[in-house]
């Protein structure tokens, strides 16, 4: 296993969504194989600890008032202080936002539709009051990544700062034997 630690150049961070998009499909089965790999062979705290910093490096090259593309594709959770404090930040009441805009389901309230109807092109029309989910995503500052991984290959498509950083942890811990091994099988 690789283990040194290498900076992240501008040049290699991708963040055109159509090309992330399709490089997910093409890397279905190499992003769930490095996921098995994660699982079993590196320690939560090392996982950790290299997320962390490939979020951080990553994080300070991508503008996400230019991008919104979660605002676009997946809805927020939202419990029960989120939805007192987006109401008030419309003006309106609580039960108000949930009949007009909010679905319930097994997790809280959602939005009942995407892009969220509080998307205007890119920007948040609500930003100061917007759920913690919201403020929260893509979620990789977090500890327990190793029980998270699920949701980072289901975002690695979505997600430009989840991509790069994925791809990022596979130049870093995945030795270049197995890579281009997975890669051969696969044609990409
Ligand atoms: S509430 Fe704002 S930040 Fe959250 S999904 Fe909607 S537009 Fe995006
Ligand atoms: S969090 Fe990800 S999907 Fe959302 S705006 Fe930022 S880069 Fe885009």
């Amino acid at each position: 296993m690789k283990q040194s630690a290498t900076t992240i150049k501008n040049s290699e961070i991708e963040t055109n969504l159509i090309s992330i998009k399709m490089l997910s499909r093409k890397k279905e089965r190499e992003n769930w194989e490095f996921r098995t790999f994660l699982k079993g062979e590196c320690t939560a705290k090392r996982l950790d600890s290299v997320v962390h910093r490939l979020y951080r490096e990553i994080t300070a090259e991508i503008d996400c008032t230019a991008c919104a593309n979660c605002c676009r594709k997946i809805t927020p959770v939202l419990d029960q202080e989120d939805i007192e404090e987006f109401a008030q930040g419309l003006r309106i009441s609580p039960k108000e936002l949930i009949d007009q805009y909010m679905v319930k389901n097994e997790k809280g309230f959602s939005f009942s539709q995407t892009p969220c109807p509080f998307l205007h092109e890119k920007r948040c029309t609500n930003y100061g009051t917007r759920p913690k989910d919201c403020q929260s995503f893509p979620h990789l500052h977090k500890d327990d990544m190793i029980g998270r991984l699920m949701g980072v290959v289901e975002n690695y498509g979505i997600c430009p700062i989840v991509f790069n950083v994925y791809e990022g942890l596979k130049r870093e811990l995945w030795s270049r034997r197995r890579l281009d091994s997975v890669r051969a099988s696969t044609s990409v």
